[in-house]
C-alpha cells in the first residue's frame, strides 16, 4: 500500500513536472516571437493623427474666402505632460500613419508578453529565463 502510494506520488510528481516544462517551453517560445515581432515595429509613432486646413497671412489669398490651405499633418504627442504637434511633410504621410498603428501593436505585444511574464513567474522560471 505505501508502495503504491510512493509510486503513486512519484508518477503525478514526474507527469506534473513534465506539463509545466513543456508550458515553460511554449511559453518561452511565444515570448520570443513576440519580442521579434516588437523589433519589427521600426515606424512605431506614440501619437494621434491630426488633419488641419489653415489660412494663412497673404489677405489676397484665396484661403480666406474660398478653400482653405491644406490638408497639413501633424502628429499630436505628448512631451514633458505637454501636447505638441509635430508637423508630417506629404512624403512621410503614410510610414507615420504605419507608425502609429504599430504603436497599437506594440501595445498588444507588451500586454501580451505581460502575460506570459506572469505565467513564468506562476512556474517559477521567469528570474534567468
Ligand atoms: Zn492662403
Amino acid at each position: 500500500m505505501f508502495l503504491f502510494f510512493l509510486l503513486a506520488s512519484v508518477y503525478n510528481m514526474r507527469y506534473t513536472s513534465g506539463m509545466s516544462s513543456e508550458i515553460i517551453s511554449q511559453l518561452l517560445a511565444q515570448r520570443k516571437k513576440l519580442l521579434e515581432e516588437l523589433s519589427s515595429l521600426t515606424h512605431l509613432l506614440h501619437g494621434s493623427w491630426v488633419e488641419r486646413y489653415s489660412v494663412c497671412s497673404r489677405t489676397s489669398c484665396s484661403c480666406h474666402t474660398g478653400e482653405r490651405h491644406g490638408p497639413r499633418y501633424y502628429v499630436v504627442i505628448n512631451e514633458e505632460s505637454r501636447q505638441r504637434q509635430k508637423y508630417i511633410p506629404q512624403s512621410q504621410v503614410s510610414a507615420a500613419q504605419q507608425g502609429i498603428a504599430e504603436y497599437q501593436r506594440a501595445q498588444e505585444i507588451i500586454a501580451e508578453i505581460t502575460r506570459i511574464n506572469l505565467e513564468l513567474i506562476k512556474e517559477r522560471a521567469y528570474a534567468g529565463s
